[in-house]
């Protein structure tokens, strides 16, 4: 049987025709090891973003439907022009969208979930000895509707097509040369990791690590599929291989540092302390489809009987959510509704915390000396989340990666693009 290999390429990587030949060359390489390839690629450079721009250019809250239909645009592009370099390079080559391939989505627009992918098409091309090109990002309905899996969500199409086809590995060609420690944009030492664990980096993932789509980390872990993240551009690097917790030695309590820019406060004061508040703010607001990391509820204030709950929220769900409050404000008998987009989330992850007393105290201990003032505290087994200031976000990254001995040497080669998440 031959082994089959996914690729995934990034909008950096198809930004424009000279790259996209590129691409193809690397595609076609991996063709000659003896394997079969199904590409994945995102939109070309910041095609979505434009996209995005323009429909808020004509409505401030564009139906969810209808930027489904914009942004899936932008994958279709790219899969035709890898397809023809491919085939101009002298190999068969097919491309298809996720609904000429059944890649069947939950009913929910801009963030759908994957909950199947048909494969006889894929194998059937595959057999024939063709490159296969799949739009990243994108999805179908039972009833035939197109849906898109939120931004950055190639990366899930790709490991969920790895994870369908039984593929050997799933590789997400980008341009970074894999994970690091930290952003080396902030701290120039950051160190390259040869190997993660899928639990660490998904938690990374969440702790704003803009490297790989959280889902597609979630999906590679459920499914036990291999993943590589490496360069486009250095195509002979390994980058860095994420699998399981179970493969690897670990030597040190923390893995990674990570800032997360995108999300902002909401605090809920003065809820009257009975039961079943938080369930119907949480409720409402999983109805509405806005999902929520950390979460606090205040010890009840004796005199008043209230708690303050405040969590956050993505900043892009922000309207959405101040809507769902204010829609909940008389059934809650609440006082204000507080928001603050200032924020960012400094996050420590390692699987080396398991055990080790003295993580938490050390990182609480780091921030104080720097003068970092920490709003909100949340851990799980494997990490360690502050809120705090957004303008504190760089020195607590740069104190936090010298503090846990992650720096190398050596400095890493940092270009000013963004990571193309
Ligand atoms: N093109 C989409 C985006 O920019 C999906 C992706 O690139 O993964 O979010
Ligand atoms: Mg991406």
């Amino acid at each position: 049987m031959r082994k089959i290999i996914v690729q995934k390429f990034g909008g950096t990587s198809v930004a424009d025709t000279d790259k996209i030949k590129n691409v193809a060359q690397t595609v076609i390489k991996e063709k000659n090891n003896g394997n079969d390839v199904v590409v994945v690629v995102s939109a070309m450079g910041h095609t979505t973003d434009y996209l995005v721009k323009m429909a808020k250019d004509l409505s401030p809250v564009p139906s969810s439907r209808e930027m489904d239909m914009l942004l899936s645009t932008g994958e279709g592009v790219s899969i035709a022009l890898l397809a023809m370099a491919i085939q101009a390079a002298g190999y068969d080559a097919v491309s298809f969208n996720a609904m000429q391939v059944g890649i069947m989505t939950e009913n929910v627009h801009s963030k759908a979930r994957i909950v199947d992918i048909k494969t006889d098409k894929l194998k059937k091309n595959l057999a024939e000895g063709k490159i296969i090109v799949v739009a990243g990002f994108q999805g179908v309905t039972e009833d035939g509707e197109i849906t898109t899996l939120g931004r950055g969500g190639s990366d899930t199409s790709a490991v969920a097509l790895a994870a369908a086809l039984n593929a050997e590995r799933c590789d997400i060609y980008t341009d970074v040369e894999g994970v690091y420690t930290t952003d080396p944009r902030v701290v120039p030492t950051a160190s390259r990791l040869d190997e993660i664990s899928y639990e660490e980096m998904l938690e990374l993932a969440h702790a704003g690590a803009n490297v790989l789509h959280p889902r597609s980390v979630e999906t590679a872990k459920q499914f036990n599929v291999p993943l590589r993240v490496r360069s486009s551009f250095k195509t002979d690097n390994l980058g860095t291989l994420i699998l399981g917790v179970d493969k690897m030695e670990i030597y040190k309590p923390v893995t990674g540092v990570a800032a997360d820019l995108s999300q902002s406060r909401i605090v809920v004061c003065d809820v009257p302390d009975v039961p079943g508040q938080a369930a119907r703010i949480f409720g409402k607001l999983a109805e509405e489809n806005i999902s929520v990391d950390m979460i606090i509820q205040s010890y009840a204030r004796k005199v008043s009987n209230t708690n303050d709950i405040a969590f956050t929220i993505d900043t892009a769900d922000i309207d959405k959510t101040i809507t769902t409050l204010n829609s909940l404000k008389k059934e809650l008998d609440c006082g204000e509704i507080q928001v603050n987009n200032e924020i960012a989330k400094v996050s420590i992850v390692g699987a080396g915390m398991i055990d080790r007393p003295g993580i938490a105290s050390t990182m609480f201990e780091t921030l104080a000396e720097q003068g970092v003032n920490i709003k909100m505290i949340s851990t799980s087994e494997i990490k360690i989340s502050c809120l705090v200031n957004k303008d504190d976000a760089k020195k607590a990254v740069k104190a936090l990666h010298e503090v846990f001995g992650l720096s190398c040497s050596e400095v890493a080669e940092v270009k000013g693009d963004l990571p193309d998440v």
